[in-house]
């Protein structure tokens, strides 16, 4: 059985998810003609996330610093 892998990054502050890259395995009989998901015996889908800060998170946590800095 053939089967991708999502992986995905989840903010530790907001819980955002982000997709960053969608990989497929073929199994041996789908290798054979090099086609994903030609043996016909169903396709599994697997998760990976990997805990990070997004973007947004990250600027906010920056913009506090800023401020921070200036009033001191
Ligand atoms: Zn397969
Ligand atoms: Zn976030």
């Amino acid at each position: 059985m053939c089967s991708y892998t999502t992986h995905v990054h989840v903010c530790t502050n907001c819980d955002g998810e982000d997709t960053v890259l969608i990989s497929e395995q073929l199994c041996p009989v789908a290798k054979a003609s090099g086609i994903f998901g030609s043996c016909f015996q169903g396709v599994l889908s697997q998760r990976d996330a990997t805990a990070y800060r997004c973007w947004q998170c990250r600027e906010m946590a920056q913009h506090g610093v800023e401020l921070g800095s200036m009033t001191s």
